[in-house]
């Protein structure tokens, strides 16, 4: 196994942390002399937080671990292409270099959509190293994915024999309120 490739297990044991939450399993690790200074995982749903994504979260540890808001020298994996917000502070932070497993065609800013990464215009550009465990990677966003489909397929359902269940009972209320009028008479 390669050093990206070891570093990528940790960050996808990350995402696998964002899982057993029913989060989109995202994960990211940051390394600094062949030590892991930084570790996150998306919690936006269960933090209610936008700023919750992997990469912001392993990005704060290592700074304070480095007390310093650089982190040159610094190589972060993430199991997902960065969004636009994450692509933007690993610039901001200097990150030296950016491992990236699987890219994200809708939404990823490190060559997808755009490459805030490498853009020549900054003062600052990432070296980026991107398909690494891409199918493991992605492997894990699509059994979440997929068990999402079949969670909101079955609510759906749920939701739909409940609606059914009440328009009867309305219906035999309706009926027993005409009976009784009838009675009444
Ligand atoms: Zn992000």
């Amino acid at each position: 196994m390669t050093r990206d490739e070891r570093y990528m297990k940790e960050a996808i044991k990350q995402a696998k942390k964002a899982y057993a939450l029913g989060e989109v399993p995202i994960g990211c690790v940051i390394v600094y002399q062949d030590k892991i200074i930084g570790r996150g995982y998306n919690r936006r749903n269960t933090d209610k937080n936008t700023l919750a994504h992997a990469e912001i979260t392993a990005i704060n540890k290592a700074s304070r671990v480095m007390k310093d808001w650089r982190l040159e020298e610094c190589t972060l994996y993430v199991t997902l292409e960065p969004c636009q917000m994450c692509a933007g502070a690993i610039v901001q932070a200097r990150v030296t270099e950016t491992v990236i497993g699987a890219m994200n065609p809708k939404a990823g800013c490190g060559g997808s959509i755009l490459n805030i990464l490498e853009m020549p215009e900054f003062n600052h550009q990432v070296i980026v190293r991107r398909g690494i465990l891409e199918e493991e990677c992605q492997s894990v966003l699509k059994k979440f994915f997929r068990e999402l489909r079949v969670r909101n397929r079955m609510e759906k359902q749920q939701r739909r024999e409940k609606q059914d269940a009440e328009a009867v009972l309305q219906i035999k209320i309706d009926d027993e309120g005409e009976n009784q009028r009838g009675e009444n008479l």
